[in-house]
């Protein structure tokens, strides 16, 4: 067989490896170090940017300097600084450089972690994680669950499990219940699962953004009057607008009471039940069927790391498991899960490594301290926001997000939003906070949603500063 063309390039040395990796690692230091100083945001120019970037697939290769050079000075800064301290918009996380480094393991070892039987130490590191959160949760010790993407992943594969628990084939009269407030995931996955987009009920919210428990319970006897078949109820822990928190427990009995699946939103607001002071708000949580987790959000771990939590793990294998003949023997022992037969997903990578080393290394006490840390620091930009003339606080903070707005004599709500839009791009043009705003029933507001293990007093101080400088400015 000798004298078979053959191509070793791809193969890197030991060397090329380590100079790869150190080339990569230094910038990254430097970039770590200068988070500080970068803007929050800056895309300006974006477009052009991204036309000038476009190639043909390359036939050869360039210096792999010449590319790390491209990343760090052309492509990596024109963005939304969703790593930096001053990112206070939408939900951060930061992006904690341990699990980066676990990643750098998983895709160097390549470990496969869709069945038990490829790779049995990993996927119970895996399944520990999947462990920790239950038991953070309040769910029984026989719970289970799978690392997603995301959020929405996890809130599609529970509306499934749900879907096939207590729904018939021809399930297009199930109705799903969800608050005004829910995350548009919800509504995603329930297309995606099938069912018309009027199925889903947006149930009002109080002064507070909580859903209305009474409106729920109507809701469904008028569904039930009609035919339907209620099937669904989701809770919000922290919604994406407010951080509102639903009545938890309420709705719990609620779902008891009239046999429905019991799922709660938790991918931002979940992980504030490690800390003393809002664990009591999301009591209830334990007594869901299933739980939505984000650890890229509150636990400030990279994008792509979800996590769906269920009671009971054979409704979520009934809604996923199938078999095949090229496929090796699946388990029996809850120990030793196949992940694949409770996820959409077969082949992926090793999510669990990038949760485990890091609350491996530090004990998740840092990470209760962070989010604590946020607390505090939302609360004390809502007293400093209070006491700026005109600034109307549309939500107060239940977790780490405030709205508001500023107000003026005489403006009806047309020119409300202008106005607001106008501070809010002076603020944001400062770059040393970027915020977002949001639609309250009518009223348009600015939300500051303080996540990121990175962002302390100054940079919050520094954004209320920035907020009176900008609202002086529109006077
Ligand atoms: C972020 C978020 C989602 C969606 O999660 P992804 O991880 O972005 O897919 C769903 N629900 C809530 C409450 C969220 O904050």
């Amino acid at each position: 067989m000798s004298g078979l063309p053959e191509d070793r390039s791809l193969e890197l040395s030991g060397d090329a490896l380590r100079d790869l990796v150190a080339a990569a690692t230094e910038r990254l230091v430097a970039h770590v170090a200068s988070l500080p100083a970068q803007p929050a945001a800056d895309t300006a120019g974006g477009t052009d940017l991204a036309r000038s970037l476009r190639t043909d697939l390359p036939e050869t290769g360039r210096p792999a300097e010449e590319l790390l050079d491209l990343l760090f000075t052309r492509v990596i800064p024109k963005s939304f600084n969703t790593a930096g301290p001053g990112y206070l918009a939408y939900i951060p996380g930061g992006g904690l450089p341990h699990a980066a480094v676990a990643d750098l393991i998983s895709g160097i070892t390549n470990r496969y972690v869709g069945v038990f039987a490829a790779a049995p130490g990993a996927v119970a590191i895996e399944a520990d994680v999947v462990r920790w959160f239950c038991a953070m949760a309040g769910l029984p010790r026989d719970a289970g669950g799978v690392l997603t993407s995301g959020g929405s992943l996890s809130n599609f594969s529970a509306l499934v499990a749900a879907r096939r628990r207590l729904l018939p084939e021809n399930f297009l009269d199930g109705t799903i219940y969800v608050s005004d407030q829910a995350h548009y995931s919800v509504a995603k996955a329930a297309m995606l699962a099938g069912f018309p987009e009027r199925n889903v009920r947006k149930i009002a919210t109080d002064a507070a953004f909580r859903v209305r428990a009474d409106a729920i319970v109507e809701a469904i006897a008028r569904d039930r009057a009609a035919g339907k078949r209620p099937f669904l109820l989701v809770g919000n822990a922290g919604t994406t607008n407010t951080g509102a928190v639903d009545d938890l427990d309420a709705l719990a009995g609620i779902a008891r009471r009239e046999s429905l699946w019991y799922h709660v939103d938790a991918a931002y607001g979940g992980f504030f039940v490690l800390t003393e002071r809002r664990r009591k708000a999301l009591a209830g949580l334990e007594r869901a069927d299933s739980i939505a987790l984000d650890p890229h959000k509150g636990l400030f771990l990279p994008y792509g790391t979800g996590a769906l939590l269920v009671r009971d793990v054979a409704a979520l294998r009934a809604a996923h498991a199938v078999t095949a003949d090229y496929m090796p023997p699946m388990q029996d022992d809850p120990d030793c899960p196949d992940f694949s037969q409770l996820s959409p997903e077969l082949s992926r990578g090793w999510r669990g490594l990038r949760v485990w080393l890091p609350i491996s290394m530090h004990g998740i006490g840092p990470f209760r301290r962070n989010l604590d840390e946020k607390i505090d620091l939302t609360l004390w930009a809502t007293e400093e926001l209070r006491r700026i003339p005109g600034v109307e606080i549309v939500a107060e903070p239940q977790l780490s997000i405030v709205a508001f707005r500023l107000r003026r004599p005489g403006l009806d709500e047309k020119a409300l939003t202008a106005l607001n839009r106008d501070l809010l791009a002076r603020v944001n043009a400062r770059a040393r906070v970027h915020l977002t705003s949001t639609m309250l029933g009518d009223r348009f507001a600015i939300r500051i949603c303080v996540l990121s293990f990175r962002t302390h007093a100054d940079r919050v101080r520094a954004g209320i500063e920035d907020l009176r400088t900008a609202i002086s400015e529109l006077i």
